[in-house]
């Protein structure tokens, strides 16, 4: 009996090894997501990327590189995992991306926090109850985060930055993919505030599609502050309308041609030999005029 059971541990371990991973991923994952058809979530062919959530969900991600490519883009979404329709548009635009990849080598990450989303009622928070948005390393962490989450969420539950900053192995991740894959922009989808927010060294795009540029500020261990503030990578951050449902399609490819435009206006092409090279080196970015950022 004992040896039997080690025998079907063994064969169901060989399944999930072999196969093919985004039907597993279509399966669990994007059967919560709003407008998200079988056929859309296999075609994307999302990858464990290795790191994995508090409760040992992979976080998959897909690279797209066309041989012309001259920048590097970071789509992340879901991040807060009550926001179900932004891992759709990451899916919907990773769908634009492959039949017209714009010479941008990108790297999506449609689900940051899997656990979140995962939960029967989903939540914003990972499975440690930490903000994910809150826990990246930002001057004074922890004087910074605390003060904040006391002084002005007064303990909301649904923004506690965590005991100390990458805690969390989904913040490490991006943090570690931020590292390696050294992108000229961050676009971090979430929802549903309805605008555009922004942090970075460059001009801001002014809209995508029916979303307007309106800065709301910087927060102590947030993405935007840690990338767009103290790395200098421009970090787009959509707020769509409603974390249950996408905006139409009409809609969103027009915010992704507004995504290109702004970038075309925005960004130097990478040289080759910057473009092989993913870590490290200077910034090639061209600021056009000074931040909009208080
Ligand atoms: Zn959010």
């Amino acid at each position: 009996m004992h040896i039997r059971f080690k025998r079907l541990s063994f064969e169901a371990t060989l399944v999930i090894a072999v196969s093919p991973f985004g039907a597993w991923a279509c399966s669990d994952f994007y059967a919560k997501v709003p407008n998200v058809s079988e056929a859309l979530c296999q075609a994307a062919q999302l990858r464990p990327s290795g790191a994995r959530s508090v409760q040992g969900r992979p976080i998959l991600v897909r690279d797209l590189r066309p041989l012309d490519a001259h920048r590097r883009v970071l789509v992340v979404a879901t991040m807060h995992g009550d926001e179900l329709s932004a891992a759709s548009v990451a899916l919907h635009w990773l769908q634009m991306a492959q039949a017209e990849p714009v010479q941008t080598h990108w790297r999506f990450i449609p689900v940051l926090n899997p656990d979140g989303l995962m939960r029967a009622k989903p939540w914003r928070m990972n499975a440690h109850g930490v903000d994910l948005n809150r826990n990246f390393p930002t001057p004074q962490w922890q004087r910074e985060t605390k003060i904040y989450w006391e002084k002005r969420t007064l303990k909301d539950p649904r923004r506690w930055p965590g005991p100390s900053p990458l805690s969390e192995p989904e913040a490490k991740y991006l943090f570690d993919e931020i590292v390696r894959f050294d992108p000229q922009v961050i676009v971090s989808i979430h929802a549903p505030y309805a605008l555009l927010d922004f942090d970075g060294p460059v001009m801001p795009p002014t809209r995508l599609g029916r979303l307007y540029l309106d800065q709301v500020g910087v927060f102590p261990g947030s993405l935007g502050n840690f990338s767009g503030v103290q790395r200098g990578i421009p970090v787009v951050t959509v707020e769509l309308p409603s974390a249950l449902r996408t905006p139409s399609d009409a809609d969103m490819r027009k915010m992704w041609r507004d995504l290109q435009t702004w970038m075309d206006k925005v960004l130097a092409p990478l040289d080759q030999d910057t473009q092989q090279a993913s870590l490290g080196g200077v910034l090639p970015v061209i600021p056009k005029q000074t931040p909009a950022k208080p």
